[in-house]
């Protein structure tokens, strides 16, 4: 199994990192450690080049490039730095023969930057992109797409791009009209544990829409992810996400597809290998 989207190499993980990375490759699993600014990138190149078997995306993720207030229930609070995309850097870690993504790159318009228009927020934000999506292109990397609460504007900047679009968006959790622009442009979308989360009582909408999407995508354009340490598939809610538990994201694709497990693991580990060029 590829656990396609992970962050080991976060502060959450900074007692335990290896011990963490060594039992999911003893079960076997690749990790992707996908980092969200210039020093989680390099670290996660690091860390990758310590093992066989983990690889590493490098970027800046949108709520870096302001300086933001950011509340993670699971992974604790923090102000991020107002982080100007370096591509000669990101450029030079991309050289490791591990790094095989860009990203988490894309819109970010539910943690907001105090002090900014829309306007402003997101022509930063997709200037960061665009420069990374060039660096994708540059180094013949795929790309970990982050969107929140912003999928038309994401959508209007990819039709502008040539198609298909070597990517997942990462944390997929709108609609299936989202969903199938997403796909008509090549892309893949990759779930966490949210799909295995209960419909909010307030609005359960949000989660039947969102397992409608996972009923209707085709198995060979899903991949599966945790955000580790955010985001705790519902048997393990409350605790630190850990990659391994990606299992838990795989049974709930095969139960709602009506597939076997096998099957639904064979898929998404060769989607993420073909998308991110990773030997098997
Ligand atoms: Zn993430």
């Amino acid at each position: 199994m590829i656990a396609a989207h992970c962050h080991v190499q976060f502060k959450a993980f900074s007692g335990d990192s290896d011990e963490v990375i060594k039992k999911c490759l003893a079960q076997g699993m690749i990790l992707n450690l996908v980092s969200t600014q210039s020093t989680t990138s390099a670290h996660a190149v690091e860390t990758a080049e310590r093992f066989d078997g983990c690889y590493a995306t490098i970027g800046l993720h949108p709520v870096h490039v302001f300086e933001t207030f950011v509340d993670e229930k699971e992974g604790g609070s923090f102000v991020s730095r107002a982080e100007k995309l370096d591509y000669e850097y990101y450029k030079k870690l991309a050289q490791s023969k591990k790094v095989v993504g860009i990203g988490e790159c894309g819109l970010e318009l539910f943690h907001f930057p105090e002090g900014y228009t829309k306007e402003e927020v997101l022509a930063r934000q997709k200037e960061a992109f665009l420069l990374q999506y060039k660096l994708a292109q540059e180094m013949n990397l795929a790309m970990s797409i982050h969107v929140r609460e912003a999928h038309d504007e994401m959508i209007e900047i990819l039709k502008t791009l040539p198609h298909p679009i070597r990517a997942v968006v990462h944390c997929f959790t709108s609609n299936w009209k989202h969903a199938q622009e997403y796909l008509n442009m090549g892309m893949y979308l990759g779930f966490t544990g949210v799909i295995t989360f209960p419909p909010k009582k307030s609005n359960p909408q949000i989660q039947f829409d969102l397992l409608e999407v996972v009923k209707n995508v085709p198995v060979d354009r899903m991949v599966i992810e945790t955000d580790a340490p955010y985001l705790a598939p519902n048997a393990y809610r409350g605790q630190r996400c850990e990659p391994w538990m990606v299992v838990e994201v795989n049974k709930k694709i095969a139960e709602v597809k009506n597939m076997g497990l096998e099957e639904v693991a064979k898929h998404t580990h060769n989607n993420a290998a073909k998308l991110f060029n990773i030997p098997t």
